[in-house]
């Protein structure tokens, strides 16, 4: 062996004596409520596929459609000669979804939060995150070298306390951005968006929200938890994933044109990439019309009743805002490896998620829902959680 694979061997064996080894896992199906692993057709649990759309007639058509006519590959980047109509279609279907004056799609939503943040904030600025934001945001506000400080989870005291310094001591002119999730990815709760913004309007900071969950589920157009709670009007930067709801791949961001003129000339992720496949980003487009159309509509119908029926047989309080993603919290991450495994000899696919993506001694298995899935789907989901011992 070289040194280089005993010195990545050694490291390995110490992710594996803490229970936190990762491996992929081959799936031989389209996704769906059903996936094939292993020669087995596994009752699936774990994707963000929440409306069903990945593998829908109207988006594989549209991606062929697009494949037929502008090809396989996009040839360069946007700014070079990579900016297909595809790309523009897109963008301006997102812009009048979001309701927005314009928008940019990334390849991926992580590229979006890397090149956005990065472009907007430097060494002199303040960025304040929720302390469960996403890996790419994290990332982000490393890279854009900006002072980063971090308030404890959904808490408005903690983050004006930090709004509070960011103004008062810090010398001007500084750009303070806050950032947060709407729905949050391993957790399924919300962001208290209304107060958010009222606070950052008190401070002048600058506000970003990742809807990357709450995309295509939220509100009357299903804009996102900011139409929900009717404050989207007011997030300077709207950001999101194409890769969840929508059924297909990609980043956007939505806000004003300004915003958006000064992305195509500042985000290097943007800039030094080749634009996405013609392919993922008319598949991304049919996804949004199809998000929007009474088609949209119902199947949002459907996932809240299956959320709903999982949730009463869980017998958790009472809400107005669900969310598809539902934690059953485990603790001990090599527990939580062990369960996910029980389950999937029984047929039910459901991923134990452990540190780095959430905090080491909270590990979970991570139960999402898609209007994809029946009834039936979610009753033997519960029957088999039940031979676990998790009190349901
Ligand atoms: C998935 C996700 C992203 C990244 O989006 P991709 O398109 O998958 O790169 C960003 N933020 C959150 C909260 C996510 O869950």
């Amino acid at each position: 062996m070289t040194a280089f694979d005993q010195d990545l061997s050694a490291r390995l064996a110490a992710i594996r004596a803490e229970g936190l080894h990762r491996e992929l896992r081959r799936v031989d199906s389209a996704q769906g409520p059903r996936i094939e692993i292993a020669g087995r057709a596994l009752l699936n649990f774990s994707s963000n596929d929440y409306l069903g759309l990945a593998n829908h007639p109207a988006l594989k058509a549209a991606a062929i459609r697009a494949v037929e006519k502008f090809g396989a590959g996009a040839g360069a980047s946007r700014l070079i000669c990579g900016s297909l109509s595809p790309h523009h279609e897109l963008e301006e279907t997102l812009a009048a979804f979001k309701g927005t004056e314009a928008a940019l799609s990334f390849s991926t939503g992580y590229a979006a939060a890397l090149g956005t943040i990065k472009a907007l904030l430097g060494k002199d600025d303040v960025i304040i995150v929720d302390k469960l934001v996403h890996a790419s945001i994290v990332d982000a506000a490393k890279l854009c070298g900006a002072r980063i400080r971090i308030f404890a989870h959904n808490d408005l005291n903690d983050l004006e306390e930090i709004l509070k310094w960011a103004a008062g001591n810090i010398q001007h002119p500084t750009r303070v951005l806050v950032v947060t999730e709407s729905v949050f990815s391993m957790d399924g709760d919300f962001a208290p968006l209304r107060e958010i913004v009222a606070l950052k309007e008190k401070y002048g900071a600058w506000l970003m929200v990742d809807e990357a969950h709450a995309t295509g589920l939220y509100g009357a157009n299903r804009r996102g938890l900011g139409e929900e709670l009717g404050v989207s009007d007011r997030i300077e930067i709207q950001m999101g994933t194409l890769g969840k709801a929508i059924g297909a791949s990609g980043g956007y961001i939505c806000g004003s044109q300004a915003l958006i003129d000064f992305l195509v000339n500042r985000a290097r992720s943007f800039i030094f990439s080749t634009a996405p496949v013609p392919a993922a980003v008319a598949a991304a487009t049919a996804g949004i019309q199809l998000v929007q159309s009474s088609e949209g509509k119902q199947l949002t119908k459907q996932l809240w009743s299956r959320i709903a029926e999982f949730r009463s047989a869980l017998r958790t309080p009472h809400s107005a805002l669900v969310s598809a993603i539902l934690p059953l919290i485990i603790g001990d991450e090599t527990k939580a490896v062990t369960a996910a495994t029980n389950l999937r000899e029984r047929g039910i696919f459901v991923p134990a998620i452990r540190y780095p993506t959430v905090a080491r001694g909270t590990a979970r298995l991570r139960v999402t829902l898609t209007a994809a899935h029946s009834a039936e789907d979610v009753a033997e989901l519960l029957t088999s959680l039940r031979t676990l011992d998790f009190g349901l």
